[in-house]
Parts: structure tokens; sequence; C-alpha cells
């Protein structure tokens, strides 16, 4: 758990957290949207740009051999915190949602008509879209693992739809609307049984928890630098190694390749077959920067402070008369969607940024879900780890003084 010193320390990291937002501190609550950058990730990219920008795998000159070592050491950062055996198992996307069409297109070759994938009632547009077009170019049924009120996937439905024909699981390993953390390692289990794969999305996971990704058994895992203090534009795809060399390439290009002639052309060996093209170096670098500050702090502090937090503006919040919180799941960190009877979230989202807070209103990119509780969509105020209870408490009087002025 982070002592109040230690926040205040970190707070200290952060250069955007000094702001002011029309005349106020921001308060800055939209961290499951994109998180901010600490100076030693800046440092990275400013010192990269100043140094030694180039491109990489192949020059033989200096610099290309110091951004290639840096891009790959970078690599190599992630592969250990995300506990995973070698480092061509982690490929540099774009984010998360590069991530899954990556899987998404490849698995096209590998699907066929009547094969079934589930994905799950909670998921980001992100892992709906590439598989309804996935169905759609191999006839595979599309279906949902239902969710209950509080927000959490109804594991008995889960198992009733696994069968033979189950191809592919998708869910999200915490939810970006709701903050319902989900059971991985037990459905990894239970979908191996019936021999389907299993890719979790883990954008709003890997910002919170130590995730280990051998531990949790997954297939495909994603994730992406800018939910957790990198820059945008960058990510990571996971896969087991056996399912990297089965899936087909998902782009044509330079850095891809072993030969090339017009017959015929061999791909590159992992990572290389997927990262096509000159990848975003520098965010590459930052990206491991990035994992370095949050392991100098702790994920394991990081997550037990976040929880702590988001329950004490939870139980604040409630006293709130006609206010609502969607996801209560029993285990759930960081986000709190909310609604206050007869109001719109929109008006309660514009109040808040006149007083310098920033949360999201909206749908979350979760359409379905918005659909589950029949709502438009929430305020969602999302915390991080430099959030304080004292912006805690500012929130909440926001809240009220913007319900004070709709009323
Ligand atoms: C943010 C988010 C995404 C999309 O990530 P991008 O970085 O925009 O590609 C997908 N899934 C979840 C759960 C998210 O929170």
């Amino acid at each position: 758990m982070l002592k109040k010193e230690e926040v205040e320390n970190i707070r200290a990291d952060f250069p955007i957290l000094s702001e002011q937002v029309k005349g106020q501190p921001l308060l800055y609550l939209d961290n499951a949207a994109t998180s901010q950058t600490p100076t030693a990730v800046i440092d990275t990219i400013v010192d990269y740009y100043s140094r030694y920008n180039a491109n990489i795998h192949r020059g033989v000159h200096h610099l290309s051999q110091t951004a290639t070592d840096a891009f790959e050491e970078a690599r190599a950062t992630l592969q250990e915190h995300f506990g995973v055996d070698k480092p061509h198992q982690i490929i540099f996307t774009s984010g998360t949602t590069h991530s899954i069409n990556i899987v998404a297109s490849g698995m096209s070759a590998l699907l066929k008509s009547g094969d079934e994938i589930l994905v799950s009632a909670m998921e980001h547009h992100s892992n709906i879209v590439p598989w309804q077009m996935l169905c759609e170019k191999t006839g595979a049924v599309l279906k949902v693992i239902p969710m209950n009120e509080a927000g959490e996937l109804d594991l008995k439905a889960y198992s009733a739809l696994l069968n033979e024909r189950t191809k592919m699981v998708f869910f999200n390993h915490i939810s970006n609307a709701l903050g319902t953390v989900n059971p991985v390692a037990q459905m990894v289990e239970m979908a191996h049984r019936v021999g389907a794969a299993v890719l979790v999305d883990g954008a709003q996971a890997a910002p919170h928890l130590v995730v280990n990704l051998k531990e949790l058994g997954v297939d495909f895992y994603t994730a992406s630098a800018h939910k957790m203090c990198g820059p945008t534009g960058i990510g990571m795809l996971y896969g087991k190694e056996e399912w990297l060399l089965k899936l087909p390439p998902y782009q044509g290009g330079g850095e891809m390749i072993a030969e090339v002639t017009f017959d015929k052309t061999t791909y590159a060996d992992l990572p290389h077959k997927f990262e096509a093209g000159t990848p975003n170096v520098c965010g590459g670098i930052a990206f491991g920067a990035a994992v370095k500050y949050m392991n100098s702090i702790g994920l394991d502090k990081i997550g037990a402070y976040e929880e702590e937090l988001t329950r004490y503006a939870s139980e604040k919040l409630l006293e709130i008369p006609g206010l609502k919180i969607y996801g209560t799941a029993e285990n759930k960190t960081s986000v709190i969607s909310f609604n206050v009877e007869g109001l719109h979230p929109y008006d309660i989202g514009s109040l808040l940024d006149q007083m310098g807070i920033a949360v999201r209103t909206g749908h979350h990119c979760a359409q379905p879900i918005m659909d589950f509780y029949r709502i438009p969509g929430t305020v969602r105020a999302s915390f991080s780890f430099y959030n304080t209870y004292e912006e805690a408490d500012r929130l909440v009087a926001g809240v009220q003084r913007a319900v004070n002025m709709l009323q």
C-alpha cells in the first residue's frame, strides 16, 4: 500500500499534475482512457530523439545499432514484466486495438463455417467488432457470455456455452466501463478443456495488476502503453509460441520477410513476422521505460492503493441522493461508473470540467453494457496511483455541486 508521502513524491514525477484547468488545479480522473506520463518516460523520449534516432534492425552504423539495442531491451523488459518465456513472444503493435486485429485477421485462415467463438458481454468495441468481421468472413458464429446486474460474468452460462465447436474465447481482464476484474485463470482453464484458445484484452489490467501470463495460461494477451504511463501509439501482443507460429502475418512489407522473389516470399521469424515496416521505435523504448517506472514503485502496491481509493470514493459518492453506481462486482478496481437519477451524464461531466475535474461521459466504447442497464451512458471516474484521497473528496464535492445546480 502506498503511503500519503509516497503519493506526494509520485505526483512530483508527473509535470501535468501541476497544470491548472479553468483556473483550478487539474483533477485528472480519466485514467482508464489514458494515463499521464512521468518525467522518466518524457526524458526517455527526448533522449531518443536527441541522441540516437535511427531506423532499426537494418543499419550497420552506430546509431542504428544503439536504437536496435534499446528497442530489443524494451522488449526484454516487457517479457520479464509479464512473466513470458521468450522475448519474441512479445510483438510490438500500435496498441490493444491493433493487437486484437492481428489475431482476428489471422484466425480467418484457421476458422471454418459452424465454428463458434465466445465473447463476453462487457467488452470494449475493439474486442467485439474484429470478431464480428471475422465471423462474416468465415461463417463462424459469435456467442455472448452474459453478465449479471453487478457486472460479473455468469460462469455457469459460460460453461454451458463451451463445447467442441468452440474455437476461441475473448474477454477483458478488467472492464474499462465497470472495473470488474474477471477470473482469467479459471476461465482459461475451462476454455482449454474443450480445446478453445483464449485471448484476453489486458488494456485495463496491465496498469493496475501484477500480470503473469504464464501463470494465467492465456494464449494471447494485449496491452496499450498509453494506459500504463507510456506514450500513445504503442502496445503489445503476447502470444504462446505455437499460436504465433500458426497465425499468418497481418501486414506485408519490409522487416517481416525472410526472402522475397516475385514467385514466393518467405516470412521472417518471430517477432518480425508481425512487425512489418518501421515500428514505433521511440514508443517501444518509452514503453519499456514506463514499465520500469511502474515497477520502481511496485505494481502490487499500486494495485492495493487504487483498490482502497476506489472503495473510499465509491462509499462517499453513494452518500449523494439518487446516485447509482454501475459495476458492483466483488472483485473490482479503479473505475467508478455512475449516474444521478433524472440527470444526463453529459451535463454532470460538463459541470465537473468547469471545476477542473476531468472525467469521461458516454458509453465508454462499450455500448452493449449500456444497453444491458438500459442507460445512454454513465459518468466515469477512473483512478490511478497518483490520485489522492483529497482528490476523491473533491470529486464527491464537485458531483454534489453539479447535482445542486442541475436539479
Ligand atoms: C482502452 C481499451 C482498449 C483500446 O485500447 P487502444 O489503446 O485504444 O487500442 C481496448 N480494451 C479495453 C478494455 C480498453 O480499456
